[in-house]
């Protein structure tokens, strides 16, 4: 039986995890999650990331937005914005439920990987979700315009218009991956990057202790978040061009440079090939687009068969 880890952050990883779910059993796969997003809003203790590859795998993700529940309803969000409360983040109705119910059990003592654990069996996700630390990393975003902003702020309040000038992850330091993050690291054979963010959602990952030297040891593969030079979703590309990096397939390529193996990029990069191979890393180029289930299972399929190709031994 192989074993493959997927790291993801939220709306990009939680489609290619939902397709490699439909591949790989529980026992073969488990998704291991950012939660440098996470924040605490109004008293409730909101994971962001998780939330959207626990409702995506559930099939209670909204198909427009790929975050948020779909059949959502508002009226807490409405009546609050009457209480003149803050009502820049989008806290549905359902999604509240979901809010309240963690936050009371991490009240209780539970650990943030014991609550996923309990609510993924609660909204019928089979496969194991990890956040990747029990311990709290809070990703924080220097800009020109605002200062240092907390990521949620950055992201939903300002729109991610303010200009990035660099990225920290408070906690980091202090941070270590639980104990089933760990073990399921060091017991599988493949670790798939999802096509999330590299700068917030795939680093805070890999800057855990110990990660990078578990990671040396396992054959990873990457799937490129932009396609054509754009996102598809999100401020990756923004983030490029404002760290002074012209966005590209091959620039996330040579991010990811010393953790990779292969790399996965769409067809129409495909002649950023040769740039990739000269940073030793194997280039694969298919379609990325993740538009409907069959192409996040199509994808998900192509890059298992790609990392079984290229595997150590
Ligand atoms: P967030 O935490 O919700 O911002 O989501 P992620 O970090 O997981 O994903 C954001 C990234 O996913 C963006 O850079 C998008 O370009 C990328 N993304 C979203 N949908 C797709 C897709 O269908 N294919 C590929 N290749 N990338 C995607
Ligand atoms: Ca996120």
């Amino acid at each position: 039986m192989k074993k493959v880890v997927a790291l993801a952050g939220g709306v990009g990883g939680a489609k290619l995890a939902w397709g490699l779910a439909q591949i790989l059993s529980k026992d073969e796969l488990t998704i291991i999650v950012n939660t440098g997003d996470d924040f605490t809003h109004l008293g409730l203790d909101i994971s962001p990331d998780v939330d959207t590859v626990c409702y995506t795998l559930a099939n209670l993700a909204n198909p427009e937005t790929g975050w948020g529940r779909q059949g959502e309803s508002w009226n807490c969000l409405g009546e609050l914005k009457e209480l003149g409360g803050p009502d820049w983040f989008n806290l549905g109705d359902l999604d509240l439920a979901l809010h309240l119910e963690r936050t009371f059990l991490l009240q209780q003592g539970w650990s943030l990987t014991a609550a996923t654990k309990y609510l993924c069996e609660k909204m019928g996700v089979v496969h194991v979700v990890l956040p990747m630390s029990d311990q709290q990393v809070r990703t924080l975003v220097s800009t020109v315009e605002r200062g240092v902003l907390p990521f949620q702020e950055y992201f939903v309040k300002y729109h991610c218009e303010p200009t990035m000038t660099g990225v920290q992850f408070q906690g980091i330091e202090s941070a270590f991956l639980s104990e089933q993050a760990s073990t399921a690291l060091k017991e599988c054979d493949i670790v798939i990057i999802c096509p999330s963010n590299p700068w917030v959602s795939i680093s805070p990952i890999i800057e855990i202790k110990d990660v990078k030297s578990i990671l040396s040891t396992k054959t990873v593969v990457a799937v490129s978040p932009i396609i054509g030079g754009k996102t598809v979703k999100g401020p990756a590309a923004k983030m490029y061009a404002e760290m002074g990096i012209v966005p590209s397939a091959a620039a996330v390529a040579e991010q990811y440079e010393r953790l990779i193996q292969g790399f996965v990029l769409d067809i129409v990069d495909e002649d950023q090939m040769q740039q990739i191979r000269q940073c030793g890393i194997i280039p694969f180029a298919v379609n990325t687009l993740m538009s409907d289930n069959s192409t996040r299972e199509k994808l998900a399929r192509e890059t298992l068969d790609f990392a079984e190709r290229i595997k150590k031994v």
